[in-house]
């Protein structure tokens, strides 16, 4: 899932200096997750806002912000409420606020839209309010060769040919708190008696399948 946090409100709330009466837009999967966009901090939000003056004009948590139809469907529900508002906030992940803001301009309903989050990485939730990021959507995956755990992701220099060679009891140099993801792999590929694969040569990322944005049409 898409991992994030909420912006600071001090910082929210200077994107909204010119703006009276707002329409606040949450997400019901990853942010509700991440605690910074379900219903109970959409709710929060409003408070604050009010509290500040601002007037809230409506609020919907759409189940998921990144779904333009999803978004349509909202916005049509709630049409005089956006119509009526100088903005829209979502608190969503960056790939929600700007569906947000092209469904809208599909329907003929656009308003300046403002992000109240900030989208940080693609992670596991681990336990309840922890995650950790796993995968950086290279497009070309590796992780039959490395016992299925990322070296993009997991090095912190994103090595593809084994460690670097500052590693030391198993943790990384550039952040002794954290596991070497090269040792990681070396004692998953040991574990499996596979450690063969470790001679293989990774040839380097194909960058072309990094060139953005990119696009998926299934069946094509
Ligand atoms: S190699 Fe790593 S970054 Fe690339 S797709 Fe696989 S898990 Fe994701
Ligand atoms: S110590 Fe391990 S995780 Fe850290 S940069 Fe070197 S190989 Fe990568």
């Amino acid at each position: 899932m898409i991992i994030m946090e909420q912006k600071p409100f001090e910082e929210i709330l200077s994107f909204l200096k010119d703006e009276k009466s707002i329409f606040i837009v949450g997400c019901a999967q990853c942010a509700t997750v991440c605690k910074v966009g379900g219903e109970e901090e959409v709710k929060a939000m409003k408070d604050k806002l009010e509290s500040q003056g601002k007037k809230v004009s409506g609020w919907v948590v759409i189940d998921p912000a990144c779904q333009s139809v999803e978004v349509k469907k909202n916005f049509q529900a709630n049409k005089d409420k956006i119509t009526s508002s100088d903005a829209i906030l979502v608190m969503a992940c960056g790939n929600g606020i700007q569906s947000v803001k092209d469904s809208a301009e599909r329907i003929k309903m656009a308003k300046p839209v403002h992000p109240g989050c900030n989208t940080l990485f693609l992670g596991e939730v681990v336990r309840a309010g922890y995650f950790e990021e796993k995968c950086s959507l290279c497009g070309d995956c590796l992780l039959e060769v490395t016992g299925g755990i990322c070296p993009v992701t997991r090095c912190s220099k994103g090595l593809l040919n084994g460690p670097c060679g500052g590693s030391s009891e198993g943790k990384c140099e550039v952040d002794p708190e954290r596991d070497c993801g090269w040792a990681l792999i070396y004692e998953e590929l040991k574990k499996r008696g596979k450690l063969d694969r470790m001679k293989a040569i990774q040839p380097a990322k194909d960058h072309s399948k990094l060139i953005k944005p990119r696009t998926l049409t299934l069946g094509s």
